[in-house]
């Protein structure tokens, strides 16, 4: 081992996994340092080489460079999410600035760029169509694509003058974008909703009215709750309180949030209505530099639905079935609350409350009856014995191998003919230094470049851990999340590419939730419940009662889930589709449009614009919050093909899917894997059939 820096070393491990016990925060900044400095150097040769720009002394020359810096890079962003510490922090404030500039230095480097473009147009010359589906000439081809493709949407064809200006747009953007989601955090936890008496906390169950305990002793307030503004508060507070006055102040809040602090009058720095106009305006700005008339049209070229009109087709096909379904709904809650004698006409802050009673009349199963059949060990078990009965590889624990953590479960991942192929992480609990949510990462990526390299694959889930000597067990929903980062997990396990740059989860973004979404289809099999959701103490089965029961209420409320959704998404779509943004009254702007959609008056926008952070937080999901919705009806269409095969591990359908979506990477145009897969397009009926929008 280095005694100086373990993270320089070459790390004689099992599998090669990082050392982690010799691993300190104090040696990022130097490992990153000496791997930022050898990154240039390579990029350096590539881009002042005397030889003319060919594929494999440019394009395959820049896929495999970088190796040490993606190594800590790897290790650090891991470790921050999953295991972190004040130190790591520290380190992380200190290096945000110096790897952003890095990584701009990668794309802005122009001789770099023009060997990259000269390839690229002797491909354009010579492969003016995609080569045959499977030759290594089309990852090949692929890969120029690709290449090229970064560094034109970084910027690398603007003139001088035009750089200059990207750079201040994007550096300008990346400004407001925090100023924009401070607002929204601002107004989140300013308000305060107190509840005093127990005439103000009428309806709450317990859970409900300790969390509001504990938030207003937090802050300072030594009888009585609090409610605020934040989504764990506030949606169960619209769920079961009882006061409807309350639930009606505490809704027009939250639906006010990124503008009510000063009365929305049109603060350019705290009202979120103008910081958004400011974003949209630049947006535009950036779009035309890249010689596009809107916003819209530059961040779809680079997806699988890649035009508006694809995107607006399936939203205008969803809405209008979401919206009528949603109308029954409404019609639904109002006999409810009739019926209980609530004289009162059903409004948006009335939906959560009454469908929850609708929801305990006809769907309820009690958590405690279900948990016992769902053991983190068991939904384990399931989602290896799932995965071994579709692409024939095995799962064997390898305790002797050290991960960061005690509670990491490490496994080594072998294929049908017993050759290993991965490294599999499971962590699986709770922890005060990590992150919220679950996820899915890589502390390496399968490649074949620079020789065989198996993939350090690990899952990240936030369950809470049983009693010690006692089992975890699971709700039906964890269960799900864990089969859903299971398949993120399987699409960077069984990678077999050649370049980095299109390995595992490298594909475009509304392609990269297709395998993860399709697993979770598994675990509602009753074949896999009835072999794996087995009762803690007695080993039985799970009643087939209880699997109806769950199966029943699936498509509850997807009418009220699906249309906020929709408003959402089609209100993004056509405000990043302007062309010409002067003048734009954002209040105005929401206000037409949702008219223009006969928007139901019980209902309203999953996001309203002044807190939508999906694309105002960061450009990730500008112009793609229909990216859920299309990743559905992927994983919709893509499970009926085992239906329709009869079985649900049906063998040519499962070489299929492994062959063409888990396999292979970005090596692939999205549309055409997904075709060669399935026979054919995707169509949307098997997604309006899932959530009961079908005719
Ligand atoms: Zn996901």
């Amino acid at each position: 081992m280095n005694a100086a820096n373990p993270l320089l070393d070459n790390w004689q491990t099992p599998f090669g996994i990082a050392p982690f016990a010799h691993i300190r925060a104090a040696h990022f900044s130097p490992a990153y340092a000496v791997a930022i400095t050898s990154h240039l150097a390579e990029l350096d040769t590539i881009a002042s080489s005397v030889e003319p720009p060919s594929f494999q002394n440019t394009i395959a020359a820049f896929d495999s460079a970088g190796g040490l810096f993606e190594r800590v890079d790897r290790v650090f962003e891991n470790l921050t999410a999953s295991e972190s510490s004040s130190e790591l922090q520290a380190v992380e404030r200190e290096m945000a600035a110096p790897i952003a500039a890095h990584l701009n230095q990668i794309y802005t480097n122009e001789k770099l760029f023009a060997r990259i473009d000269a390839v690229h147009a002797q491909l354009q010359r010579t492969h003016p169509q995609q080569a045959a589906l499977t030759s290594k000439n089309s990852e090949q081809t692929r890969l120029v694509e690709r290449l090229y493709l970064d560094f034109v949407r970084a910027g690398a064809k603007l003139d001088a003058k035009s750089k200059v200006r990207y750079g201040d747009i994007m550096q300008r953007l990346a400004e407001l974008n925090t100023r924009f989601s401070q607002n929204v955090l601002r107004d989140e936890s300013s308000y305060q909703l107190r509840l005093i008496d127990s005439a103000d906390t009428a309806g709450l169950p317990d859970f409900v009215l300790a969390a509001a305990r504990q938030a207003a002793a937090e802050r300072g307030f030594n009888n009585g709750y609090l409610i605020t503004l934040s989504r764990s508060h506030i949606a169960p507070f619209l769920t079961f309180s009882s006061r409807r006055d309350l639930r009606e102040a505490a809704f027009k809040a939250w639906l006010l949030r990124g503008e009510f602090h000063d009365g929305g009058n049109g603060d350019s720095e705290k009202d979120n209505k103008c910081v958004a106009t400011s974003i949209i305006t630049l947006r535009l700005e950036q779009a035309q530099l890249h010689g596009y008339t809107n916003y819209a049209d530059y961040a779809l070229h680079d997806t699988m639905a890649g035009t508006q009109a694809a995107v607006l087709t399936l939203l205008n096909t969803v809405w209008p079935r979401a919206a009528a379904r949603a109308r029954i709904e409404a019609s639904d809650l109002q006999a409810t609350a009739t019926a209980l004698d609530d004289n009162i006409t059903v409004q948006p802050w009335d939906w959560f409350y009454y469908a929850e009673k609708i929801r305990q009349a006809r769907f309820d199963f009690d958590e405690a009856l279900v948990k016992p059949y769902f053991s983190l060990e068991r939904m384990t078990e399931a989602a290896f014995d799932c995965a071994t009965k579709l692409f024939g590889i095995t799962f064997t624990l390898r305790p002797e191998i050290e991960a960061y953590h005690a509670d990491v479960k490490a496994y080594e991942v072998k294929n049908a003919e017993g050759k290993p192929i991965a490294l599999f992480l499971h962590d699986n609990f709770a922890r005060a230094n990590k992150r919220g949510g679950a996820w899915m990462n890589a502390y390496r990526l399968q490649s074949r470049i620079d020789g065989e390299v198996l993939p350090i694959i690990v899952n990240n889930n936030n369950f809470a851990k049983g009693a010690i000597g006692e089992p975890t067990l699971l709700s039906f929903d964890d269960a799900r999340t864990l089969f859903h980062e299971f398949g993120h997990g399987l699409h960077g396990m069984l990678s077999n590419v050649h370049y980095k740059r299109l390995s595992g989860t490298s594909v475009l973004r509304d392609f990269v939730e297709l395998p993860s979404q399709l697993f979770e289809h598994w675990l509602s099999e009753p074949a896999v419940l009835k072999k794996h959701a087995r009762h803690i103490v007695t080993n039985e089965a799970i009643p087939d009662a209880l699997i109806q029961k769950m199966q029943n209420a699936r498509t509850f409320n997807q009418g009220f889930d699906a249309a906020t959704f929709c408003a959402s998404a089609l209100l993004d779509i056509k405000l990043h589709g302007l062309t010409n943004v002067d003048g734009l009254d954002l209040a105005a702007f929401e206000r037409e449009q949702l008219a223009a959609i006969d928007m139901p008056q019980q209902i309203y926008m999953r996001h309203r614009l002044p807190h939508f952070s999906h694309l105002f937080a960061s450009a990730g999901y500008a112009a793609a919050y229909y990216v859920y919705l299309w990743a559905e009806v992927l994983d919709a269409d893509a499970y009926d093909a085992f239906t329709e095969a009869g079985d649900p591990f049906d063998e040519a359908t499962s070489q299929r899917l492994l062959q063409f979506i888990y396999s292979s990477g970005g090596i692939l145009p999205p549309m055409q894997a997904y075709a060669a897969f399935r026979g054919r397009a995707p169509t949307i009926e098997p997604m309006l059939k899932k959530k009961g929008l079908a005719a």
